[in-house]
């Protein structure tokens, strides 16, 4: 490695002592500066959904000011369901104005392990099932933070599946998994994002823990992906000096105050002494802070000057939350509400109430303000129709159950009383939360049996689902003519709702998920391998999400990629070209909008291999674009594909190999939904 003479010459000049502050935190979100030098100190924070608020370097207790209310960005499972890379780009470069504002230098963000299981309680801080659509959004997300001169800190490097017994557990995968579904993701955040920094999981790995896993952090992040930045522990997630040392880790942080105690603080500072480590490797770890740094501008008066709670911002996060509300079920084309013929509407469901913001563990914002589902309605209507709300279920854990028998009763009394129910259930951060998991996939607080009632008393239900992981949300398909699935949807969320309702944008998420009929079906539940115990035995390999359902032909309740629209897009003139010199594949559609609205569709394209020495998923995503039509108007999307695209690890030989044979394009709106296809003989790429 390479680095300037100026950073060569910083690390020459500090003195044991120094380099050793810059290895661990002497905050909560800060490791020591050097101010003989002119090295500042490095300042962090959370996380994926906003720039959290200000902590005093010595505790957990915020501090309390009034100039770190910040624009509360969706969560990055909201983020996925758009399956936009524009938008993702968009985010960042928000993301990373709004930390540079606030004085950051890391953003601990983007989160990208994958969704295993449904109840992993950090999914909405995830991005999805499929390692491709999370490599295609992860990229533009930190090119868009590093921009403003701030460095992106993707997480959890490896395999942060589940919360349950996150602190411990240990995982055991084999190679072609990682290589095919665990590892793409960040290997696309470090070869092709260039991220700055990646924060190791507290889990092990194969008996090490992440933050002391030579092999994760040294063969495959340093040897193989080359990556030139800083490995950050989470907080807490080192449990030794010297193995955590040698395995590559940089910067230790952690949760509690007694800084000097860190393993790399005193302790590390003893080991060098004793000539147990040796001041060659800290200097090391040292030349990736300083060069970092030095591309951060920390050293010079040229660093991007940042910006938060700027309209630009708030115009983003709307953006994202319109796009990322998937239009479920659309029954008589109840949606858009023709607000022409409703005089009344009872608003119905806690979360049409509730401010999520503050919620869900490290990824909690002190949102600037946050529009919920029941002002953004009202806000759209300004008055014109008659609004009643009323809660129908509690989420309070101290409510009694002549409360609930309340609450339901008042909601089944206005619901018979107005020309429109529109429910807004589902989750909240008591579910979707760092540091635990959920039990079930269902719908908690008898939502299931309020909404049965309420469709006795008034059938014209719309419902909205809010939840940043998979449910079964029978029960609302059963009882609602028209429903929306979103998510922690930010701070425009409740606004993004009401456009999408009454039409004035039409609805284009995808699910970036497969929603499953029983929790069973999903692959870490068939085979028995969730929670584990003190382990846990991926045995279920690269069948993960839809290659699942796919390939075992398990119904699910909603494939994964699905998603409606007002409007109809249809697909035509498939065509395949091989160009021979530069050794890609082009695969052109024409998608024409047919119907009355404008609307935007996101073209997918799976890749299906015949015959295959190993066994391989029925298919896989191999691109995606999102493509926005007015009525009547056609656009030709073209892939490119090359031959990491047909390929496929094999764990025996232990690299891709490509086998050369039938593949079929299939090409549709969601990964169940195909609209045309064909078969290509591919002999050489
Ligand atoms: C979380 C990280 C977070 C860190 C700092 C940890 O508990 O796992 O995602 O960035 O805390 O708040």
């Amino acid at each position: 490695m390479h680095y300037s003479p100026f950073v060569n010459d910083l690390c020459r000049q500090l003195t044991l002592e120094e380099k050793i502050g810059m290895l661990h935190g002497k905050g909560i979100f800060r490791t020591e500066g050097v101010t003989r030098l002119g090295i500042p100190s490095f300042v962090m924070s959370d996380g994926p959904m906003g720039v959290r608020q200000e902590f005093p370097d010595n505790s957990w207790v915020p501090l309390g000011h009034s100039d770190d209310f910040v624009t509360y960005f969706p969560s990055n499972m909201a983020l996925a369901a758009t399956w936009n890379k524009t938008l993702s780009h968009e985010f960042g470069c928000a993301l990373g104005a709004e930390s540079r504002g606030r004085g950051k230098d890391v953003i601990l963000a983007p989160g990208i392990n994958i969704l295993r299981t449904p109840l992993c309680g950090r999914n909405f801080e995830y991005m999805s099932e499929d390692p491709y659509l999370i490599s295609k959004l992860v990229v533009p997300f930190i090119q868009g933070i590093q921009a403003f001169d701030v460095a992106a800190c993707v997480k959890h490097f490896a395999l942060n599946n589940q919360e349950h017994r996150r602190l411990d557990v240990n995982v055991h995968v084999d190679e072609r998994a990682l290589e095919e579904i665990y590892f793409p993701g960040f290997k696309a955040a470090i070869v092709e994002g260039k991220s700055l920094t990646i924060m190791g999981a507290y889990n092990r790995f194969q008996g090490d823990f992440c933050c002391e896993n030579h092999y994760l952090l040294t063969e495959v992040l340093r040897n193989r992906w080359n990556f030139e930045g800083i490995v950050i522990s989470d907080w807490g997630a080192v449990h030794s000096t010297t193995k955590a040392f040698n395995s590559g880790l940089d910067i230790e942080m952690s949760v509690s105050m007694d800084f000097a105690n860190y393993y790399f603080a005193d302790g590390l500072y003893s080991k060098v002494k004793k000539g147990e480590v040796s001041e060659a490797d800290i200097d090391k770890k040292i030349l990736h802070i300083l060069s970092t740094m030095e591309k951060l501008h920390m050293f010079d008066e040229t660093r991007i000057k940042g910006c938060y709670n700027t309209p630009e911002h708030q115009q983003t996060t709307l953006k994202i939350a319109e796009e990322a509300i998937v239009l479920l079920k659309n029954e008589h084309s109840i949606l858009p509400l023709k607000t022409n013929q409703i005089q009344s509407i009872a608003v119905i469901g806690e979360n049409a109430d509730i401010q999520h913001s503050k919620g869900g563990g490290s990824a909690e914002i002190k949102a600037l303000y946050e529009i919920t589902p029941l002002a953004g309605i009202k806000m759209a209507l300004g008055g014109t129709k008659k609004i009643t709300y009323a809660k129908g279920y509690t989420s309070d854990p101290k409510a009694t159950i002549h409360d609930a028998n309340f609450l339901r009763e008042e909601a089944l009394k206005i619901a018979n009383a107005h020309d429109l129910i529109l429910f807004v259930g589902g989750l909240s951060h008591q579910f979707d939360t760092e540091g635990s998991d959920k039990a079930d996939i269902n719908l908690p607080f008898y939502q299931d049996l309020l909404i049965k009632e309420l469709h006795r008393v008034n059938p014209n239900i719309v419902s909205v689902h809010i939840s940043g992981s998979p449910v079964n949300i029978t029960s609302i398909l059963e009882y609602s003519q028209g429903v929306l699935q979103t998510w922690y949807n930010g701070m425009e969320g409740g606004r993004a709702l009401a456009n999408i309702l009454f039409g004035i944008t039409t609805p284009s998420g995808k699910l970036p998920m497969t929603f499953a009929k029983n929790l069973e079906d999903y692959s870490s539940h068939s085979i028995g391998e969730y929670p584990g115990s003190d382990d846990v035995h991926y045995d279920e390999s690269i069948y993960v999400g839809y290659r699942h359902f796919d390939t075992h032909k398990i119904e699910p309740l909603f494939p994964f990629g699905f998603g409606l629209s007002y409007t109809q897009f249809s697909y035509e003139n498939l065509q395949i070209f091989e160009d021979k010199p530069s050794k890609q594949i082009r695969v052109q559609v024409d998608i024409t909008n047919i119907g009355p609205f404008q609307g935007a569709e996101v073209v997918q394209l799976y890749i299906r291999d015949y015959i295959s020495k190993l066994p391989r998923p029925y298919k896989e995503l191999k691109g995606f674009e999102k493509t926005f039509l007015l009525p009547g108007e056609r656009k030709t999307i073209e892939f490119v594909l090359t031959k990491q695209d047909f390929s496929y690890f094999n764990d025996k030989l232990k690299q891709w190999v490509f086998e050369p044979g039938n593949f079929m394009f299939l090409i549709g709106s969601s990964s169940a939904d195909t609209r045309v296809s064909c078969d290509v003989e591919i002999i050489d790429l």
